[in-house]
């Protein structure tokens, strides 16, 4: 008897949810022609069909030639990074990474003879000067934070095809809606899926696209060894907000823009950082680099400092504070104390990041209720 009831002549308009950990296998003959890379799956932590179709689904998005889908984005920086350095080697790392980033690079791996040295990705010669000291890798953020600076990756992969390093770049903030790093010369890009792609603040995964095989290669084997995989209700769930990505982050860059000049105008802020802003630090290379929009991050100020943030979470608890971002409706976050607690006090200094500086994560809800909120929240 089947195992499961016949489908006759049809086959689920949305794609089931396997969520088995193991699969049965008819025969040992089989059972090598999958080990031998036929279609089919034997243990999840290798490979399942949710993860598998997310993959796809993913790396077309990014116009890439493969994707690899893993547990968190943390997994998939590790995974993307692990199999390319070897003792004695050098990463170049943007001085403006993701915090768990940098402490991957310079607490993780010198503990396994791999140095890091931060760079100024914004500024090409420190980049280029460093690379001819020596360096297997770039890493860079599309879009950092919360300053929200873009690089020049066009130029940046141009250095490292030079001086035969990879360039590796996390376009979380920015998602393949916005830039799609692959196009501009970047040998392997990753996401945290947990934000923007997936986009509703339920799931914990992460990506790695490519387009080089042997690159894929080497990665697949470190995912599955080192045990990174992703869990298949999570990909259900990112392919189902896979489909509105598009939508949403199209309506939230819209938002984002339309907010950004509002509240230049408010008595109670003191400065806006947005990159669709023509007075943004980096407007010019946005421009270039994020051609399908500036991005639903944007950054104020607010004056009186601690006591201002604090009073505006009070005033406006339609914007919850959230040290996340991505989700369908805005939410907000305080680099001071979330993303930047543990840097030095000299280096938030150096990258003005105050007490009153507060983050938005803008969503793709109605604009006059979200201007409503704000405005309750600064008055
Ligand atoms: C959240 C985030 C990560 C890590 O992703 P997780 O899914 O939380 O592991 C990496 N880089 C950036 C820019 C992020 O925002």
């Amino acid at each position: 008897m089947n195992r499961f009831p016949p489908m006759g002549e049809v086959e689920p308009l949305v794609v089931p949810l396997y969520q088995s950990a193991v699969y049965s296998i008819p025969s040992l003959d089989a059972c090598d022609r999958i080990y031998e890379g036929s279609p089919g799956f034997i243990y999840a932590r290798d490979s399942h069909p949710n993860a598998k179709r997310l993959a796809q689904l993913c790396a077309e998005a990014e116009n890439a030639q493969w994707g690899v889908v893993t547990g968190s984005g943390m997994a998939a920086i590790s995974a993307m990074v692990l199999p390319f350095i070897k003792p004695g080697d050098r990463i170049l790392a943007s001085n403006r990474l993701y915090g768990r980033t940098n402490q991957l690079f310079n607490q993780e791996l010198p503990r396994f003879g791999v140095g890091c040295q931060f760079v100024d990705c914004n500024e090409l010669a420190q980049v280029e000067k460093e690379l001819r000291a020596g360096g297997k890798i770039v890493f860079v953020e599309t879009i950092s934070n919360p300053l929200l600076r873009v690089p020049n990756l066009k130029k940046l992969a141009k250095l490292c095809q030079d001086h035969q390093a990879l360039l590796m770049v996390d376009n979380t903030f920015a998602t393949p809606v916005l830039c799609k790093p692959l196009d501009m010369g970047a040998d392997l890009v990753m996401e945290s899926l947990t934000k923007v792609m997936s986009g509703h603040s339920d799931v914990t995964l992460g990506l790695i696209v490519g387009n080089n095989p042997d690159m894929l290669a080497k990665i697949t084997p470190t995912v599955t060894i080192w045990g990174f995989a992703s869990n298949p209700f999570d990909c259900w769930l990112a392919e189902r907000g896979l489909e509105t990505m598009t939508l949403r982050m199209t309506a939230a860059c819209q938002n984002a823009a339309r907010l950004a000049d509002w509240l230049v105008q408010q008595p109670n802020v003191l400065r806006v950082l947005y990159p669709g802003r023509a007075d943004h630090a980096d407007h010019a290379i946005a421009s270039e680099v994020l051609s399908g929009g500036f991005g639903n991050m944007l950054c104020f100020e607010v004056k009186e400092g601690r006591d201002g943030v604090n009073r505006f979470l009070r005033q406006a608890p339609g914007v919850p504070f959230s040290p996340s971002l991505g989700h369908t409706s805005t939410t907000l976050s305080h680099p001071y104390s979330t993303s930047h607690r543990f840097a030095s006090d000299e280096d938030r200094r150096k990258q003005t990041i105050t007490e009153g500086l507060v983050r938005l994560s803008v969503g793709c809800e109605d604009y006059v209720r979200l201007e409503a909120e704000m405005a309750k929240g600064l008055a």
